[in-house]
């Protein structure tokens, strides 16, 4: 069973998961920022399987599995990768480690340019999308989600930019 925001019409896996229905187009994320970021993202994207869903916040770009495994901010010069993993890595290129819960710690990994999406990072994000792909646990009753639409990939278009400006 899925649940659709009447809202924001994001997919959630169960009624009434707390979100932000603060939803904005991918592209605006963008506009204005050096182009490697959004090569960066579209590679980070890219790396990952295909039923990943996307869903552009005000603050931050969601990536869902079943349930969220990921968060990308995009800064001035960098994005912010957020990897929801069981564990803190234990790696000089992790920024940041937060524990929200005990089974859910945020470990955030500054990423510059299409370089900085390798397998290292790569493999973080794919052991985060299978934590939260699989079957509920315990916590939540509802079932798998069936894959939603593909990815929507940034290209930065002038079009991008003016809406940038306007929200300025
Ligand atoms: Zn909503």
């Amino acid at each position: 069973m899925t649940w659709v925001c009447p809202h924001c019409k994001r997919t959630f896996a169960s009624e009434a998961q707390f979100h932000s229905h603060d939803v904005v187009d991918l592209e605006g994320h963008f506009a204005g920022r050096p182009p490697e970021l959004g090569a960066a993202f579209n590679k980070l994207v890219a790396s990952l399987p295909s039923d990943v869903r996307l869903d552009p916040l005000k603050t931050a770009i969601i990536l869902a599995a079943r349930t969220t495994f990921s968060f990308v901010i995009v800064r001035a010069a960098r994005l912010s990768v957020g990897i929801f993993l069981d564990r803190p890595l234990d790696s000089p290129r992790v920024s940041k480690v937060d524990q929200i819960s005990s089974r859910k710690i945020a470990n955030v990994v500054e990423v510059y340019g299409p370089g900085d999406i390798d397998h290292e990072l790569r493999s973080w994000l794919l052991e985060a999308y299978r934590l939260r792909s699989g079957p509920p646990v315990a916590d939540s009753g509802s079932e798998r989600s069936s894959p939603q639409a593909g990815h929507a990939l940034v290209a930065p278009t002038a079009d991008g930019a003016r809406r940038a400006r306007r929200r300025a």
